[in-house]
C-alpha cells in the first residue's frame, strides 16, 4: 500500500462512513491517474530507449563493416578485353599486361562487354565486380559547366572566319534542316590554325555561347597519357559523354600533341600517342555528319598533322586564323578598349599602326598595361603616350624574350 493510502486518516466515530469512503475513493482515483500517467511516460521512454538501441546497432554494424573495408585489400581495376565463354574472361589490368580470369558466378556474365570496366582481386586477378560506365574523372574536368561568355562581338578582325565556322559549326547545330533539304552533308569537323594568341579558343568559345550547346574543352596533351591505351580510354569516353550531353562542341586544342604525323619512330610513348589518335580517328568515323556533336581543333602547328586527321569526312573544314593586318588590329584594340576611359585625342589607327606583327592576346595585353600606366601617374583617362609607352614595353621584353607566350598565357 502507497504512503499516501496508509496516512489516510482512519474514520473517526460518529463521522459518516458515506462521506469516509467517498474521500477514500477520490483519493484512491487521484493516485490511479498519477500512476497512470507515470506508466504513459515509462512507456514513452521504453519507445525512445528502443528507438535509440536500434539506431546504435545500426551504427555498430555501419562501423564494423567500415572496419572491414578498411582490413580489405585494394582492387585492382582491369578493362574486360574479350570474353571467352561464361566462366573465363580475357582482362586488361590498368598497369598494362593483359590475363585470362576466372568470372565468379555472383556476376551476370550479360555485362561482361568489352571494354566494360571491372575491379579484380589483387591476387588471382578474378573478377570481383562490373563497375558502372562511369566517365573519368578527367573526362568530366573537360566539360566547361558555365557556358562561355565570349560573343562573336568579341573578336576582331576576323569576320570571314566567323562567317566560316557559322556555317559548318553553328547551322547544322541549329538548322540541321537547310543541309538535309539541300541534300549535302555539313563538315564534321572543323580546324582552327594559326600562331598563338591570334584567338582560335576565343572563336570556339563564342560558337559554343552562339549555339548554347555543351561545351567540351580538351587539350592535346591532356590525352597523352602514361599508360597504354588509356588515352584511347579518354578519347573515347570524351566523345561518349558529348553525345550524351549533346548537343555539344567539342574542342582539342594544341591537337598537334597526339595528331602529329605517324613516324618510323618505335618508342611505346610514340605507340601510346598513334594509339590514341587512332581512336580519335575512330569516333570520327563513327558518328554522322548531322549529328548534334560538332568537333573543333586548333593548332599552330598543321605542317606536323597526320594527314589522315584532315581527310575529308574528319577535319574537313580547315580555317586559317592569321595574324591580325591593321584593320584587324584596329577592330581588336576597339574591342578591348570598349570599356576604357581612353583620352578623346587618341587615333587608335596610329596604334594599329605602330602594334605591326603582334597578335590579339598581345594587343589586350598593351591596353591593359596602359591602363597600368595611366593608374600609377593618377591620370583620369589612357592617354596616347600611356599607350605608346606599353607598345615600347612590350617591344623591348620582347627582344628580351621575357614576354614571349605570357600575355596568351596571362590573359587566355
Ligand atoms: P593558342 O594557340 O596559344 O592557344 P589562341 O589562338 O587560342 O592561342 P586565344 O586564347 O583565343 O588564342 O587568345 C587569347 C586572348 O587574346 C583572348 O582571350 C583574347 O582576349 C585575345 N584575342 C586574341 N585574338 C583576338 C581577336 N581576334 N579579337 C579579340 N581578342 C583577341
Amino acid at each position: 500500500m502507497s504512503d499516501s493510502l496508509k496516512n489516510f486518516p482512519e474514520p473517526q466515530k460518529g463521522e459518516d462512513l458515506y462521506r469516509y469512503l467517498l474521500e477514500r475513493v477520490t483519493t484512491l482515483e487521484d493516485r490511479n491517474t498519477e500512476i497512470r500517467e507515470q506508466l504513459r511516460q515509462l512507456e514513452a521512454d521504453k519507445r525512445y530507449l528502443e528507438t535509440q538501441k536500434v539506431r546504435y546497432e545500426r551504427e555498430v554494424r555501419k562501423l564494423k563493416s567500415e572496419i572491414e573495408q578498411m582490413k580489405s585489400p585494394p582492387l585492382v581495376i582491369g578493362t574486360v578485353t574479350d570474353v571467352i565463354d561464361a566462366s573465363r574472361v580475357i582482362v586488361r589490368s590498368s598497369a598494362g599486361p593483359r590475363f585470362l580470369v576466372g568470372l565468379s558466378q555472383n556476376i551476370d556474365v550479360e555485362q561482361m562487354k568489352p571494354g566494360a570496366r571491372c575491379t579484380l582481386n589483387q591476387q588471382s586477378l578474378a573478377i570481383v565486380e562490373i563497375l558502372p560506365s562511369n566517365f573519368d574523372a578527367q573526362v568530366y574536368g573537360m566539360e566547361v559547366v558555365d557556358a562561355p561568355m565570349e560573343r562573336y562581338d568579341d573578336i576582331g578582325g576576323l569576320e570571314r572566319q566567323v562567317l566560316e565556322i557559322q556555317e559548318s559549326v553553328e547551322l547544322p547545330l541549329k538548322k540541321p534542316e537547310l543541309f538535309k533539304r539541300i541534300g549535302i552533308e555539313p563538315p564534321k569537323g572543323v580546324l582552327l590554325y594559326g600562331p598563338p594568341g591570334t584567338g582560335k579558343t576565343l572563336l570556339a568559345k563564342a560558337v559554343a555561347h552562339e549555339t548554347e550547346a555543351h561545351f567540351l574543352r580538351v587539350v592535346g596533351s591532356e590525352l597523352v597519357q602514361k599508360y597504354i591505351g588509356e588515352g584511347a580510354r579518354l578519347v573515347r569516353e570524351l566523345f561518349e559523354l558529348a553525345k550524351k550531353k549533346s548537343p555539344s562542341i567539342i574542342f582539342i586544342d594544341e591537337i598537334d600533341a597526339i595528331g602529329a604525323s605517324r613516324t618510323e619512330s618505335n618508342t611505346s610513348g610514340d605507340r601510346e600517342v598513334h594509339r590514341t589518335l587512332m581512336q580519335l580517328l575512330a569516333e570520327m568515323d563513327g558518328f554522322g555528319n548531322r549529328g548534334d556533336v560538332r568537333i573543333i581543333g586548333a593548332t599552330n602547328r598543321i605542317d606536323i598533322l597526320d594527314r589522315a586527321l584532315l581527310r575529308p569526312g574528319r577535319f574537313d573544314r580547315i580555317i586559317e586564323i592569321p595574324l591580325p593586318d591593321v584593320e584587324g588590329r584596329l577592330s581588336i584594340l576597339k574591342i578591348h578598349t570598349g570599356g576604357m576611359h581612353l583620352d578623346p585625342s587618341i587615333d587608335l589607327r596610329e596604334i594599329a599602326q605602330k602594334t605591326e606583327g603582334r597578335n590579339g592576346a598581345d594587343l589586350r595585353a598593351i591596353t591593359m598595361e596602359a591602363g597600368m600606366f595611366a593608374i600609377r601617374s593618377d591620370h583620369e583617362t589612357v592617354t596616347r603616350d600611356d599607350l605608346l609607352n606599353a607598345i615600347e614595353k612590350f617591344s623591348g621584353e620582347l627582344e628580351r624574350g621575357t614576354f614571349s607566350g605570357t600575355a596568351g598565357a596571362m590573359f587566355a
